[in-house]
């Protein structure tokens, strides 16, 4: 019995996290390969900065503010705002804002009847006819690193990028344990993006700050009953046979929400949408398109649709073997060596799981359980019928953001 539990708990937790780690570590020793970044281009792409909003009236002067003192050529950019009939004053704000001039940059909005979603926002775009090079969508509560635009303009030079994504870096009360398992959380999640960038392309974006090839997205429809537009696009962007790729020093600054629970709230509404992105975007559809990224789909369709119900039952079992091999040891009976040393192996793993977050071994055992209970609770509300196209915003964020 106690020879089965071991067997089934040890390969389970193997089949399950050995891609997991395989992947990590061949896109760690990937990522360090740098990419050149072309050289700034006689003549810029011509850039419309997509601006989706829903009730921003808190953060939307600080954000076109933002935009306005990139350092772009003035000529060469455009600002769109999508609003999808905020109740509160965003558009108020933002109509006050166009009609001062002295930003010199060209403003214009598109009003939606009703919030159906920042998908479908998106979707609203994508037949907009733009006669630019480029959208850039960027969210209200990130603000953008100085050069972000010109870094954006330099990679779009390359023919082969299709799209390009900003990496995050995250604000927020860095002794709570919440960032630190975010920021722990994180530091696997980029290694893996990058590595993938050099290799050939990340699915998985950040919407944040995100740009498009005009020439490849317009004229096409995401799925607007879930929410991960950025990592939609990506995966079209590679159906096209083009590249998509996260620039490690192309940077935004995001407010972690301040709770833990709108932390919790936002980690499972991502989850959810990467789940959907992996359940209707079959990898087998790319081996004929591209055989890299085909494999790079195969792996994080694993991650996402298997791995964590694979963990689930090895720690499940794992636990019945803490049990059972405690009370033979209570009741003086014989454990065998190994059943002995599995059992000292699991109680090891569970304290420093519990341990908190004072060694990094636990940092880093407790935000990938973290990350594996966001995906199978994402994968449990799929199966029901769940998704998050509307969302709440978090607004301790947003305030965190303007109070800077
Ligand atoms: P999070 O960063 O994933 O927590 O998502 P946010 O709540 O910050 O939303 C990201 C961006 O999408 C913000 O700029 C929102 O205003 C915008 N957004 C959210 N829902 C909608 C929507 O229904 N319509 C439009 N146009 N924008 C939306
Ligand atoms: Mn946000």
């Amino acid at each position: 019995m106690l020879d089965i539990l071991a067997l089934l708990q040890v390969s389970a937790a193997i089949i399950g996290i050995g891609p997991f780690v395989f992947h990590w570590m061949r896109m760690k020793k990937n990522s360090k390969k740098s990419m050149a970044i072309p050289p700034e281009p006689s003549s810029w792409p011509s850039l419309t900065i997509v601006l989706p909003v829903w009730n921003e009236e808190m953060v939307i002067k600080n954000k076109l503010e933002d935009l306005a003192i990139q350092d772009y050529p003035k000529d060469k950019m455009e600002i769109l705002v999508i609003d999808s009939d905020s109740s509160d004053s965003t558009m108020e704000i933002f109509h006050k804002w166009k009609s001062d001039s002295s930003h010199g940059v060209k403003v214009k909005s598109i009003q939606m009847p009703s919030r159906l979603g920042k998908s479908a926002a998106i979707n609203r775009i994508l037949v907009e006819p733009l006669n630019t090079d480029a959208i850039v969508i960027t969210d209200a509560d990130a603000l953008l690193a100085e050069g972000a635009l010109r870094r954006i303009g330099r990679w779009l030079s390359n023919p082969n990028i299709g799209a390009v994504c900003g990496s995050q870096q995250i604000l927020g009360d860095s002794d709570s344990n919440h960032f630190i398992d975010e920021k722990t959380y994180r530091s696997f999640y980029h290694d893996i993006r990058i590595g993938e960038s050099t290799v050939f392309s990340s699915p998985i974006f950040e919407g944040s700050l995100a740009a498009y090839r005009n020439s490849l997205v317009l004229g096409h429809q995401i799925d607007a009953t879930y929410n991960a537009d950025d990592s939609q696009l990506a995966v079209l962007i590679n159906r096209l046979g083009s590249r998509s790729i996260m620039d490690p020093e192309l940077c935004f600054f995001e407010y972690l929400p301040s709770t833990k629970e709108a932390a919790a709230i936002r980690r499972l509404r991502r989850a959810n949408g990467l789940v959907h992105l992996f359940s209707r975007n079959r990898p087998s559809k790319f081996s004929t398109i591209n055989r890299k990224f085909s494999k790079i789909m195969q792996i994080e369709a694993w991650i996402h649709l298997v791995m964590p119900f694979l963990v689930l039952f090895s720690f499940s079992i794992m636990l019945l073997h803490i049990s059972i091999s405690t009370s033979l040891v209570i009741m003086k009976e014989s454990l065998q060596t190994t059943h002995a040393l599995l059992l000292l192996i699991d109680s090891l793993f569970l304290i420093s799981l519990l341990f908190g977050n004072k060694l990094r071994l636990s940092q880093i055992l407790r935000s990938f359980f973290i990350s594996q209970w966001a995906l199978l609770v994402a994968n449990i509300e799929m199966y029901r019928g769940i998704d998050f196209h509307i969302w709440e915003q978090d607004i301790e964020s947003r305030e965190s953001l303007v109070e800077d």
